[in-house]
């Protein structure tokens, strides 16, 4: 889920703040923004838009030697958010296919590849967005995380966290509440949903 990616981002931020402690929330920042972002495509080509598995890594191959060796906010910044960013895509094979009832296994699509021109098929280590596994990594993630920053950050993924669990004890009710309201929407507004929020 999200706020999963987002606790990701903030580990790979953790992780920088061991070579730039002078640059913590700027680091935080881009760690929590990098593994939010590609999911901005929720409605539009979801998993395909802004996913970007091999690219993002290797924009973050090339920007993490350049923040090395000209180690400031901006150029840390960069290769933390694109680091998030490639983990987030790469990371969305371990989880559950791309339909609005995952624990199903119905779909063969975790997240499109543009590199190699298909669909990655998904792995299902955690099943689902928001599964009781999903919220085991989020903590998992977020926990450690967080202890590398100050209470700013460690109350920002305290509230992600409780975000989390609150999202898994509805999740599997979810499908149903968006299919009820889908009923409710004019074609307009209908023709312009995902295809999963259809069927
Ligand atoms: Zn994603």
């Amino acid at each position: 889920m999200a706020t999963t990616h987002a606790m990701a981002g903030l580990a790979v931020a953790a992780l920088a703040t061991l070579a730039a402690p002078e640059h913590a929330p700027v680091l935080a920042a881009a760690g929590l923004a990098g593994g939010l972002f590609p999911d901005l495509d929720l409605y539009a080509g979801h998993r395909r838009t802004l996913h970007f598995p091999v690219y993002y890594a290797v924009a973050a191959a090339a920007a993490v030697p350049v923040a090395a060796l000209a180690p400031g906010a901006w150029t840390l910044a960069a290769a933390v958010f694109l680091a998030a960013a490639a983990l987030h895509a790469a990371s969305d094979v371990l989880g559950g296919g791309l339909e609005l009832e995952p624990w199903r296994e119905t779909s063969e699509r975790a997240v499109y590849s543009h590199f190699h021109g298909r669909w990655l098929p998904p792995r299902r280590f955690v099943r689902y967005d928001g599964s009781p596994e999903d919220v085991v990594v989020a903590v998992g993630l977020g926990v450690p995380a967080a202890l590398a920053f100050e209470p700013t950050v460690q109350r920002v993924v305290g509230a992600a966290l409780l975000v989390s669990v609150g999202y898994a004890v509805v999740r599997r009710r979810l499908p149903r509440l968006v299919t009820w309201l889908v009923g409710f929407a004019p074609t307009a507004v209908r023709s312009r949903l995902p295809e999963r929020f259809l069927d």
